[in-house]
Parts: C-alpha cells; structure tokens; sequence
C-alpha cells in the first residue's frame, strides 16, 4: 500500500450558493513509503486545503483519502483524529508548541498520548532533538527559544511518534541557510531511515530539486511536473 492516496478530490467552499469557490476538481497522488516529493503551488492554489484533507482535518466533497492502506473516506471523526495523532505529522511554518512546557516536553508529550513510557519517550525526543542541533536548548520553554530553534522543537515534535506520513508547509521557511539544511537532512534521513513519506510544500527550487519528485497543483489538479518552477 502507498503511504497516502489521494483519489479525485475535490473541495469547493461556500458549495452550492453564488460565492462558490471551486479549489480541488479531482486531485489525485500517490505517495510511497520512503519518499519525498516537493508540493509546489502558486499562492490561493489550495495548497492549505490540500494538505487539510491529507491530513484529515478537513473533509473532502468527493473523492478518497487513504492512509497507510486504510480508507478514511468514511471514517468518523474519532477514527480520525486517531490515524492522525498515530501516522501523520505536520510542520507547518507557524508551529504552535506549548508555551508552559520545554522543549524536550513538547517532544515527549504526543509519545505519552500515544502509550510510550516516560523513559523510551524522552530518549527518542533528545535524539531527534539532537538530529537538528536544538538539543543544548532541550530544557528551555519555548518563548525562551528563537523561532529557528522552535521551528526545530516543532519538527521533532510532528516527528516524536514517526509518522507514516509527513505533511510540511514550508518547513524551512524561516531558519538561516545552514539551519535549514540541517533540519532538511534531517527530514530526508527519516524519509530514508523510517520509510517515511513526505509530502512537502515549498516555494524554493533548491529545496524542490533534492527531493524525489515535484508535483504541481494548478487548477484544482495535481500533476507530476519539472523541478523548475519556470519550466
Ligand atoms: P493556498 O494555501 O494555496 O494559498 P488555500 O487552500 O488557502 O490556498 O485557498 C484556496 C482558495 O480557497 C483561495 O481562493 C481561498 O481564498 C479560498 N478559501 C480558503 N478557505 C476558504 C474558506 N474557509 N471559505 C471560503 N474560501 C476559502
Ligand atoms: P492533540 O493530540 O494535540 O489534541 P489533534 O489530534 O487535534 O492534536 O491534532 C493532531 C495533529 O494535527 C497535531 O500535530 C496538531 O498540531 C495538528 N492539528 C490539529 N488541528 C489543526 C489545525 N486546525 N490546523 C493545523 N494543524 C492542526
């Protein structure tokens, strides 16, 4: 089974009154295990509502979601939220880790809801803290951290219980060059390692070109394109 199959979606909002937005007209993709492939999209394109309905926080009006091999088409919202605290991860560019914890906190927190005892769950949080250079800030509470350093706890965070499915939104947007690559190596040794896969938004053709390979969404649809946003 691919990681996440996406079959016909579509989405329209304000559906069936005169300010009707169509935004998803049959968009389609296949992401395998242990892949990474670059979501490029011109800005109102519906990449935010592409990457809702992947990752089950929006519903679809027609077409199937399947995650891991299971169809979430149909599922209730407790099936939901279930496959998507076990199997889908998010980074989004403004992460919302928890003010009143620390860093490592933040990490081992969705392992303890997801049944890891304390020990195992706070190893796994130093090493992926580790993984993106934030371990030294592991005791810190967020507001302690810059956004670089808490753009990093946020990625080891969607990372704690090694999803199946990673769902970014331009996950380096913000951090200098060298840290971006860091938690960019970090991303694809997962994919690698893990048999993760990742569907990842950018509007960076650098970023774009180390990935797999490039999908373009344009007029509601999803087509397999060049790495070159020109071409
Ligand atoms: P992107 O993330 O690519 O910028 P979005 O998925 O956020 O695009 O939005 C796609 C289109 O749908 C845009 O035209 C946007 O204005 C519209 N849209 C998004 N959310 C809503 C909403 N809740 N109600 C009405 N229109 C919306
Ligand atoms: P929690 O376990 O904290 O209750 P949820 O089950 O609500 O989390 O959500 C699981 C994942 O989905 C989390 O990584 C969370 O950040 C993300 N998430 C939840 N709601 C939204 C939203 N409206 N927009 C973006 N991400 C969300």
């Amino acid at each position: 089974d691919p990681a996440l199959l996406l079959d016909g979606i579509c989405k329209s909002y304000n559906r069936g009154t005169p300010a009707e937005v169509r935004v998803l007209q049959g968009a389609s993709l296949t992401l395998r295990k242990g892949e990474a492939v670059a979501l490029v999209a011109p800005s109102g394109a519906g990449k935010s509502t592409l990457l809702h309905i992947a990752g089950l926080l929006d519903t679809a009006d027609a077409g199937r979601v399947v995650v891991g091999g299971t169809d979430m088409s149909a599922a209730g919202d407790a099936a939901r939220t279930a496959m998507r605290r076990q199997d889908i991860g998010f980074i989004y560019q403004f992460h919302h880790l928890l003010p009143e914890f620390s860093a490592v906190e933040n990490v081992v927190l969705p392992q303890r809801a997801n049944g890891v005892r304390g020990s195992e769950a706070e190893a796994r949080a130093l090493t992926l803290l580790k993984m993106v250079g934030v371990d030294h800030r592991a005791g810190h509470r967020p507001a302690a951290l810059s956004g670089g350093e808490q753009q990093r706890v946020a990625f080891c965070r969607a990372m704690a219980n090694a999803p199946g499915v990673l769902l970014a939104d331009e996950p380096t947007g913000n951090l200098d060059p060298a840290t971006s690559d860091q938690v960019f190596e970090a991303l694809m040794r997962l994919v690698r390692e893990n048999g993760m896969a990742a569907l990842v938004a950018t509007h960076n053709p650098a970023l774009a070109a180390r990935m797999d390979r490039v999908i373009h969404l344009a007029e509601g649809q999803l087509r397999d394109g060049p790495f070159s946003p020109a071409a």
